[in-house]
């Protein structure tokens, strides 16, 4: 039986109940009333129950979905402003004994090189990694108890930290691993990890059955109640995902929008983002063979609807979209992305890579110009890392978070991380673009006293200090 309070992953995300809400869904897709009913409970930015926006994510009336795209804009900006925070990914191994059907790292991939990378390798990628400007990266690792044990990936967080190239350093480790024991999750926690990032991919049970024929990833509850048992272990900023394509799109919203009520009721915190990957093609990968793909508009009202049922939440868009499907997609909610980034396992530091990519990048931009596209938009480039660093996780995140402080912080750290990248790593055209943005961007933070320390400590940069937040 449907019970978010439940620790059971078939309670929480329960089958019976996603189905009756696709059913209130279609029943009520051009129900005016009832959608500007939720329309106006989201204005309060509250966020909505997964009901409710499974109903606005099928709304039919062309006005009410005008409404919710400026809708899902307006609350992007009244909580995340203008900035986007920078992230890459970085695979440090394809060793992987599950059978996941749409990865092309799965076990039975006999003509995929395999490769995991030594510490010495992760220190050249990272050496890499911060010479393009990174400061943030999410590391991916398939699932192998012997190639890629715990205390590998245990050790490689150590390397990234510990590498300070001329002014680069990696200042958060978000990690992408398989599910595991609240021990390993302890063990994550005390390396002083940033989020713990896992897809459901699917949470449609039967699905996930056969999308994930053999290996440990089979067990679907193991893998559903993960999050809870990295809680448990102590790590409280979570990332929730699903592989948009593997199943009905509608039917992962609103397992996704569950998966969030389920940890907010039983630990008092939501996910700290989401992420929306759709099917990409790959090494032995057709995302054709995949009958549930969605199209580029659908999967934008997707990531409006999420914002607006999540308001708290980070939303994460990394290259396997394309330039403009991304552009849309900031305007309706996304606050984080990834940036020339490489999808296989040692691409950073490699002239030749070997096609070890997990699936093709879309947006094969350099990082520098991204920035400047992201600058020429509006939008202002965010390297900042402040929070995990000064303890802001969890529920005193999301406090500060709920009651809108957290923009003190965020718009600062936005220009001074933005300032170091323009002095360290930027060209000459994107450095132009920034510092204007920065000069014009100071005016907008709202405390006299605040505009005073950002200004000094922007000039400081300038002379050549590094590494400031609040
Ligand atoms: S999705 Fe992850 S667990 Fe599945 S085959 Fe790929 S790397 Fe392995
Ligand atoms: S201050 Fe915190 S919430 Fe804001 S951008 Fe930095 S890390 Fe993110």
């Amino acid at each position: 039986m449907y019970n978010p309070e439940s620790m059971f992953a078939d309670d929480f995300i329960n089958d019976d109940e996603i189905m009756k809400t696709l059913a209130y869904a279609d029943e009520n897709k051009d129900n005016r009333a009832l959608i500007e009913s939720i329309l106006d409970k989201a204005e309060l930015r509250k966020g909505l129950s997964h009901r409710e926006a499974s109903v606005l994510l099928v709304c039919s009336i062309p006005d009410l979905n005008d409404r919710i795209y400026s809708l899902a804009n307006q609350i992007k900006n009244d909580f995340y402003g203008n900035r986007i925070v920078m992230f890459a990914p970085l695979y440090l191994s394809n060793y992987c004994v599950n059978g996941c059907v749409y990865c092309p790292y799965h076990a039975k991939n006999k003509h995929i090189p395999r490769k995991k990378l030594t510490q010495e390798e992760i220190a050249a990628e990272v050496k890499a990694l911060q010479d393009i400007g990174h400061k943030r990266l999410a590391i991916e690792a398939g699932e192998d108890p012997v190639n890629n044990p715990i205390e590998y990936i245990l050790e490689s967080i150590r390397t990234i930290y510990s590498v300070k190239h001329r002014n680069g350093a990696i200042r958060r480790v978000n990690v992408n691993i398989a599910a595991t024991t609240v021990e390993n999750y302890r063990k994550l926690k005390e390396a002083g990890i940033g989020t713990y990032i896992l897809f459901q991919e699917t949470y449609n049970k039967e699905s996930y059955l056969k999308l994930h024929p053999t290996g440990p990833k089979h067990d679907y509850c193991y893998h559903t109640e993960a999050m809870d048992r990295a809680m448990e272990g102590g790590i409280d900023d979570v990332g929730l995902g699903v592989l948009f394509g593997l199943e009905l799109y509608r039917y992962e919203f609103a397992g996704l929008l569950m998966h969030a009520e389920h940890l907010e009721a039983v630990h008092g915190v939501g996910p700290h983002t989401i992420s929306v990957p759709r099917v990409r093609k790959a090494d032995d990968i057709n995302p054709d063979d995949f009958d549930n793909g969605i199209d580029d508009e659908t999967f934008l009202k997707i990531v409006a609807c999420i914002r607006i049922a999540v308001p708290y939440t980070g939303m994460i868009m990394s290259t396997r979209e394309s330039k403009s499907v991304r552009e849309r997609a900031l305007h309706l909610g996304i606050s984080q992305i990834s940036g020339g980034s490489k999808t296989s396992v040692g691409g950073y530091a490699e002239d030749e890579e070997e096609d070890t990519s997990q699936f093709e990048v879309s947006d094969q931009r350099p990082l520098d110009e991204v920035v400047r596209w992201l600058v020429g938009m509006g939008y202002t480039p965010s390297f900042c890392t402040a929070c995990y660093r000064e303890g802001r996780t969890g529920d005193r995140f999301m406090s500060l978070c709920k009651s809108g402080q957290i923009q003190n912080c965020c718009l600062p750290n936005a220009l001074m991380t933005l300032k170091e990248y323009l002095m360290d790593y930027a060209s000459p055209e994107t450095r132009a673009a920034g510092d204007r943005m920065i000069a014009d961007e100071i005016g907008m933070i709202p405390s006299e006293n605040v505009r005073r320390i950002v200004r000094e400590r922007i000039d400081r940069i300038e002379s050549g200090e590094r590494d400031f937040r609040f």
